[in-house]
């Protein structure tokens, strides 16, 4: 079915907008700088984010999405330095990242093999070579998030395996949170940062979050594994610049990021997704993205705005307005829900 397509990047994005393409017949081609896949961050968990639209996931598979989480997280503590709310219900669903056979990214690339997608690694995209997506991640100096940390064993740490923690403090991660989540064999801890974009000055920073005592139970006797260390782009308006000269955009490559808090998980596959849909139906990847986001990158943006210049004081009333506690669906009807 018609000529070759080519996918520059087998990150998330590349790897399912290839997938799609090759199930739907056509014989495609990834290019990667790298000599293998694995994400350049590291191994790590992601967490998709569920209470905002809810049924994220249901989202995903409807897109063809078929991999499934390796768990929930069913309590979320957001905390601020005065302040902690619990989160209780379904929050998040779970994925690794990384190089081991059960990650995203090998289960990927294992079904694009499957249908028949060719690799071609070590080979950097430039503008010499074509391609009918582009999927290389943040554009080479645009990255505007950063994240730093390490992951930890599983082995010696008190972290419930369905139990996440996120802290907002400007000390910690500046515009943005420090984050503990659980793995399998190892759970991840890093700081995502808007206001510091130098990895060491954040890396410091992430482990004086490390050292608080009520971090310092978690970890209890557990090694430290890997380090975490990525950069994320967003664009304020990614939908009007993501189709030129007849090469579609997707993932971070197109600056589909989560301006608010960094989730660029459902992006990089909903936006493989309807590039794919554009190719396999011969339809406009523009239009598609408008359809499908609407405003949602403009509300997102001008939230963002807000929340750079918020002082840890901010962050308490923030935290505090939600209470003790709250349940999912009491969430979703709450202010703070456009925040966190
Ligand atoms: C530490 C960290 C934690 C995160 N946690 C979450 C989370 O909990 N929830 C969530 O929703 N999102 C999270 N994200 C964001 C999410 O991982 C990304 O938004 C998503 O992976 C982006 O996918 P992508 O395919 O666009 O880019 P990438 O995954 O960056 O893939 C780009 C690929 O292109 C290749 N490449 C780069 N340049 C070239 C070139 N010139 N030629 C050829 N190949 C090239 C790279 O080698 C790579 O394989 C996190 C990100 C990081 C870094």
């Amino acid at each position: 079915m018609g000529g070759r397509i080519t996918v520059a990047g087998a990150g998330l994005a590349g790897l399912f907008a290839a997938l799609r393409i090759a199930r739907a017949g056509h014989d495609v081609e990834i290019l990667d700088v790298k000599s293998r896949i694995a994400p350049s961050s590291g191994p790590h968990t992601e967490a998709l984010r569920d209470y905002v639209g809810g049924e994220a996931l249901e989202d995903l598979k409807h897109h063809g999405f078929d991999l499934e989480p390796f768990g929930s997280i069913e309590t979320t503590v957001r905390k601020s330095e005065s302040f902690e709310n619990v989160l209780r219900g379904r929050a998040y669903h779970l994925f690794l990242r990384g190089r081991e056979p059960e990650t995203v990214d090998q289960e990927l690339y294992r079904r694009c093999e499957d249908a028949g997608v060719t690799f071609t690694f070590g080979t950097k995209f430039g503008s010499d070579v074509k391609a009918d997506i582009v999927a290389t991640g943040p554009p080479p100096g645009s990255f505007n998030v950063l994240g730093a940390g390490f992951t930890f064993s599983a082995d010696g740490s008190n972290l419930d395996q369905q139990t996440a923690y996120a802290l907002l403090d400007n000390n910690v991660a500046p515009g943005g949170y420090l984050v503990v989540t659980p793995g399998i064999e190892y759970h991840s801890i890093y700081s995502v940062a808007w206001g510091e974009l130098d990895h060491d000055r954040l890396l410091k920073m992430a482990e004086a979050g490390a050292s608080k005592p009520w971090v310092k139970d978690i970890l209890g006797s557990s090694r430290r594994i890997g380090r975490i260390y990525g950069k994320a782009y967003f664009a304020p308006d990614p939908t009007s610049n993501a189709e030129r000269g007849g090469t579609r955009y997707v993932g971070e490559a197109g600056g589909f990021q989560d301006a608010i808090a960094g989730f660029g998980f459902r992006y990089a596959v909903l936006t493989a997704s309807l590039a794919a849909d554009s190719i396999i139906e011969g339809k406009s990847y523009s239009a598609l993205l408008r359809k499908t986001f609407g405003e949602e990158f403009a509300a997102a943006y001008a939230v963002r705005k807000k929340l750079d210049a918020f002082t840890n004081a901010d962050f308490d009333r923030l935290v505090q307005s939600m209470g003790p506690s709250m349940t999912v669906d009491e969430y979703r009807q709450h202010r703070a829900s456009r925040f966190l």
